[in-house]
């Protein structure tokens, strides 16, 4: 698998480059490198704009791509895939659709306690300007969401649920699938964060039932600025665009706009076509082998980083019933930051912080943790490395 990732034979301060901060973004294989050079090589233009052949071949490849993730995201129609900079567009773009089209003062929305900022923050500030009620569903002490507090807080003000698949900063796993079925029960709707879900789940979003999905093409190992907003047809049929700008209307008549059909109508502006062609080719490249068999390979790396912390010492913050991707980690008397630039003078790359997870470290009475993120492309192999570093990490640390 390295072979294909030729940055992952790099060198850091002498050592062989062990990265585990994949949660934050993966590497780019090379034949996704080559899929955007040749673009830029051969074949380049606006897209919905310019008749010519490099704008013609350019917009049948972005288009290409988006077939390509509807059928990742097992969605029914490619109309029904928005692209935007990245997950954090896709959610605020959500969020301005209910802001001005959908809340009601006294409305309720409901996101968990395990949200990252992006699908934390923009319906906190969208309930301060419609006076709807944000409610939080609280995390029990293993990190995994308090499913009875959840069912409680579903009212008939509910009007959205939004979580997290796989948290990004305990790797807890949510039961999405029954967690959007309650929310339909209520007559919510449902937005599921696949930011981290994506490299570990296969994603089908008719059997998770969810109305929107998100995520991010650079977690799988794209160019960065380029995401997904996935909605149900029915649903962005009926909504007013939040964004106005070139290549979103059909005619303006007078003062009088026809939006563009779905999807275009939402992807105001010239679009990142050669993302979407990164993210097209990164989806071709994780299908050669399988979502789920690059999961296990991850796993494998993750369940064996583990035992080694433990061995140390170290404890996991969080002891989810099911976790993917994120082991996080805390050391008695070592400061995570620390620790993090301990480990990066013997060539292993983790993140310290909270991960933008505040709300979530903070029902855990926790402010920091180092999070260790291996994926498919490391190898049991590594883990010898990276005993010896954390052992000589934590001497350095403890004098
Ligand atoms: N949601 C989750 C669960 C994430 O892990 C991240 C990024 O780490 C985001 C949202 C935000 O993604 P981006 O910064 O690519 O918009």
């Amino acid at each position: 698998m390295k072979e294909y990732f030729p940055i992952l034979s790099t060198q850091v301060n002498g050592s062989p480059l062990l990265y585990y901060d994949n949660a934050a973004t993966l590497q780019m294989a090379a034949p996704v490198q080559e899929t955007v050079a040749e673009h830029y090589r051969t074949c380049n233009g606006n897209v919905h704009r310019s008749s010519h052949a490099m704008a013609r071949s350019t917009e049948e490849r972005m288009e290409a791509a988006r077939e390509t993730v509807r059928a990742f995201l097992g969605a029914e129609h490619p109309e029904e895939i928005l692209f935007t900079s990245g997950t954090t567009q896709s959610i605020n773009l959500l969020a301005r659709i209910y802001e001005d089209q959908l809340l009601h003062p006294g409305d309720e929305i409901v996101v968990t306690a395990l949200e990252h900022n992006s699908n934390f923050l923009p319906w906190l500030e969208v309930c301060r300007r419609t006076g709807a009620v944000l409610r939080v569903v609280p995390l029990i002490p293993e990190g995994d969401l308090d499913l009875d507090a959840y069912a409680q807080l579903l009212t008939d003000r509910t009007r959205l649920v939004c979580m997290t698949w796989v948290s990004n900063a305990i790797g807890t796993v949510n039961p999405v699938e029954r967690m959007t079925a309650l929310a339909h029960q209520a007559g919510a709707k449902v937005l599921v964060d696949g930011a981290q879900a994506v490299l570990h789940r296969s994603v089908d979003v008719a059997r998770l039932g969810c109305d929107y999905f998100s995520f991010s093409g650079h977690k799988l190992g794209t160019l960065t600025g380029i995401g997904v907003l996935y909605g149900r047809q029915e649903l962005l049929d009926n909504l007013h665009p939040p964004f106005f700008g070139g290549g979103m209307i059909s005619t303006l008549e007078g003062l009088h706009p026809n939006y563009a059909p779905l999807p275009y109508r939402f992807e105001a502006g010239t679009p990142n076509y050669v993302g979407a062609i990164s993210l097209g080719a990164a989806i071709d490249f994780l299908n050669r082998f399988g979502i789920q068999a690059l999961a296990a390979r991850a796993e494998t790396v993750l369940n064996g980083i583990q035992s080694i912390v433990l061995a140390h010492g170290g404890s996991t913050v969080g002891n989810p019933q099911i976790r993917a991707g994120v082991l996080s980690v805390l050391f008695p008397g070592v400061h995570p930051y620390d620790l993090a630039c301990a480990l990066d003078q013997f060539g292993v790359a983790v993140r310290a912080g909270h991960h933008c997870a505040s709300y979530a470290l903070a029902q855990l009475d926790i402010s920091e943790t180092l999070r260790i993120s291996p994926a498919f492309y490391n190898e049991p192999e590594e883990l010898p490395q990276f005993d010896q570093a954390l052992e000589r990490s934590l001497r350095l640390l403890r004098g």
